[in-house]
């Protein structure tokens, strides 16, 4: 079922959902299911598998020399929503990127998602690799959201890139993409950021799914903003419990937000990453009821595979 469905089956009533990341590869699922099966009790009706750019590595060949190559370190995206969907009956939206994929290679992994009964499909530009400065094209592939949103969108009407098929059934997927209430990076204003949300949402996405944020001011005011600007689709909330010191300075930095004074200053006067970690929890606590309260469609959480501080949040929120 489509997330859509999903938040209009709800009639206003607050969902409950969270993303997860692939374990790195040479590792097996079990750790991932037993990370995810105490979540299912709070009954989420969708869960999102992110994916990761593609990194490089040096391999050291007998004469000395090293010979850089490429490895995708945790792969397996749409394999785990599908795993997820049939296991235990939950619907499954896999993130896919433009970076590190050509245009043939999404619509490939489009159709294996078509097969597999996947109905979403979160659309990301992606970061740029770990070793690079800028985000770089992929020859041949999708250059900004914007255009995988707009070969989704296709193929949802059955428009394929070759035009020689002998049927060219549609496949209806339910397309997210993300918002930025502080906004991207590299948006040189919010303005311009919403801008570009707008695009992707008038070429065919249907709700978006916001970065992460730690004062719900942030949101309320982009989802008005958002509205002004004619983007009606729901935008669900991203949450990310704070569980180290290291946090504070590593977050605003790789995702360009700011922290609540007060957080800064009940986080400083932790003595470990447990007091740090019961902080986190009771900030997201805080900030889920007001959400909440304000009927936002879901609740979408940044697990990163760890559910023991998800379950103490969400059992004091539903
Ligand atoms: P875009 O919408 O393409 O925007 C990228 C930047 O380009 C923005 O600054 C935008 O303002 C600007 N822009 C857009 N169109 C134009 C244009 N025509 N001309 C000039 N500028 C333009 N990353 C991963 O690698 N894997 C994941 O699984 C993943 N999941 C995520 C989930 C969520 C909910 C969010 C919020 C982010 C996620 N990310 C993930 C991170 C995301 O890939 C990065 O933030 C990335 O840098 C931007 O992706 P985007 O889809 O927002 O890009």
């Amino acid at each position: 079922m489509k997330v859509t469905e999903h938040i209009a089956k709800a009639q206003g009533k607050t969902l409950f959902s969270f993303e997860i990341v692939p374990p790195k590869k040479g590792n097996s699922i079990e750790e991932l299911y037993k990370n995810i099966e105490p979540l299912l009790e709070f009954k989420p009706p969708f869960i999102d598998v992110t994916t990761s750019r593609e990194e490089f590595y040096y391999k050291e060949h007998s004469n000395g020399l090293l010979e850089k190559k490429i490895v995708r370190m945790r792969p397996g995206t749409v394999g785990i929503c599908s795993a997820i969907q049939h296991k235990y009956n939950v619907d499954t939206v896999p993130h896919v990127l433009c970076g590190g994929f050509t245009r043939e290679e999404t619509e490939d992994l489009l159709v294996d998602c078509f097969y597999l009964g996947i109905d979403n499909i979160m659309a990301l530009r992606g970061d740029a690799m770990k070793e690079e400065k800028y985000f770089r094209p992929t020859k041949n592939g999708n250059v900004y959201a914007l255009d995988l949103v707009k070969q989704i969108n296709d193929l949802r009407k059955g428009i394929y890139l070759h035009d020689t098929l002998e049927n060219n059934t549609g496949m209806d997927f339910c397309i997210g993409v993300a918002g930025y209430p502080e906004k991207h990076i590299e948006a040189p204003s919010k303005t311009f950021d919403l801008e570009k949300l707008k695009e992707k949402v008038d070429n065919g996405a249907d709700y978006v799914v916001t970065q992460m944020f730690f004062d719900n001011k942030q949101y309320f005011d982009f989802v008005e903003k958002a509205r002004q600007m004619g983007i009606n689709v729901p935008i669900i909330p991203g949450i990310k419990p704070i569980s180290v010191k290291r946090h504070l300075n590593i977050i605003p930095q790789a995702f360009f937000l700011d922290f609540p004074e007060e957080l800064v200053k009940e986080i400083e006067k932790c003595k470990n990453n447990n007091e740090v970690k019961q902080v986190g929890i009771e900030w997201a606590i805080a900030q889920s009821k007001e959400l909440r309260q304000a009927g936002v469609p879901s609740l979408h959480y940044y697990s990163m595979g760890k559910s023991e501080n998800i379950i103490q949040i969400i059992s004091k929120v539903f």
